[in-house]
């Protein structure tokens, strides 16, 4: 594992070395069935435990009520900017655009029905969150969608916003499973899984059943949330290879002392970095502007030219630090340090941006 090098990406993002590992030893013989988990029917006894497993130790997690369905979908979470309208829009919706993500939401949205921007800080680029009171919600709408981290603009929801009545819906493809939520909050919530949860290929949703009643038959079957609640994810074959990582994914939490402590680790690591940032007189600056909507996930900062983002990003990128660039609309650096990444990486990678500050 001498090999391995610190992965700032944004997604797909690093995992779990231990779940790697795990992964490996089962990679020629899954406990004693002589043929790896992709290899295996869907329809197996085997494969049918590793689902199960797997849905039981997320609903562990989040301490997931009988009232809400557990989901593996695929599509990743951009089909889920569709699927959510297709489903659950009744006339019109509410959307708080915070991003690029959650534009891409409404742009789905928008062939179905009505939509309303609820909030958006589209105008600052998106360098901090709607407040509460900023918002312009309708008691009436079918649902209010947000996105609870914006992977790209380094904000973060640290509160659901206050929605009332109507279900909330969250895209928390970049920070599901960082903290415990509580899931009665929520409408529903999806995520794409590679950022927190595993590889790349399948989305977990966790959807109020309730809602399940507004997906008409009319829809086409495969983008039906009902259909895949009867049949448990398994209408047809699943993504069955990212499901069994994302089982790993979960019993590792739970072995680490489940979302609490997964919490106090994030906080702890982000703050190793803020910290430095805000403590470097000026040479890094973070590019959220308001302190609160700062993102334990992905911390996007500066240092004191385009020119010196540029180096910076090539020296980390010699010394092991890989994925540092920050997305061309924000510029400058970010860091991905979602609950796979080690606190040791954020602690070498301070170090590194002390020399570099010291030396340019
Ligand atoms: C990465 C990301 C997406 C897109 O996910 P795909 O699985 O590539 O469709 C959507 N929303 C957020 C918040 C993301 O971070």
């Amino acid at each position: 594992m001498d090999n391995r090098i610190y992965n700032f990406s944004a997604g797909p993002a690093t995992m779990p070395v231990e779940v790697l590992k795990e992964a490996q030893e089962d990679m020629l013989s899954y406990k004693g069935s002589g043929m790896n988990v992709m290899e295996m029917s869907h329809r197996s006894k085997t494969y049918d435990n590793i689902i199960k497993t797997a849905e039981q130790d997320v609903r562990k997690l989040l301490n997931i009520g009988d009232d809400y369905a557990v989901l593996f979908l695929q599509g990743g979470a951009t089909l889920q900017f569709s699927m959510v309208p297709l489903n659950l829009m009744q006339g019109k919706a509410d959307y708080i655009v915070t991003g690029s993500w959650s534009k891409k939401a409404v742009k789905e949205a928008k062939r179905v029905g009505e939509v309303n921007i609820a909030g958006t800080t589209a105008e600052e680029n998106f360098s901090r969150l709607p407040k509460q009171e900023e918002l312009k919600l309708d008691s009436e709408a079918s649902y209010v969608h947000y996105t609870s981290n914006n992977t790209i603009f380094g904000t973060q929801y640290h509160t659901e916003p206050e929605v009332g009545n109507v279900p909330l819906i969250c895209d928390a493809s970049s920070d599901i499973l960082h903290k415990p939520l509580n899931i009665t909050k929520y409408g529903m919530i999806y995520a794409g899984a590679q950022k927190n949860l595993g590889p790349s290929g399948c989305v977990l949703a966790i959807m109020k059943k309730d809602l399940l009643e507004r997906s008409s038959d009319d829809l086409h079957t495969y983008l039906n949330y009902k259909i895949h609640a009867d049949g448990d994810s398994l209408y047809n074959t699943p993504p069955t290879y990212a499901i069994y990582l994302m089982g790993l994914v979960f019993k590792h939490l739970l072995n680490l002392g489940g979302l609490e402590k997964m919490y106090e680790i994030n906080k702890a690591k982000a703050a190793i970095l803020y910290d430095y940032v805000d403590s470097s007189d000026g040479y890094y600056k973070g590019t959220v502007t308001n302190k609160d909507d700062r993102s334990l996930m992905n911390v996007t900062f500066t240092s004191p030219n385009a020119d010196l983002d540029k180096k910076l990003i090539a020296e980390a990128g010699e010394k092991g630090f890989s994925g540092l660039k920050g997305h061309r609309s924000v510029g400058g650096l970010r860091a991905s340090i979602y609950n796979a990444f080690p606190t040791k990486g954020v602690e070498d990678l301070v170090q590194f941006m002390d020399e570099f500050k010291k030396n340019n």
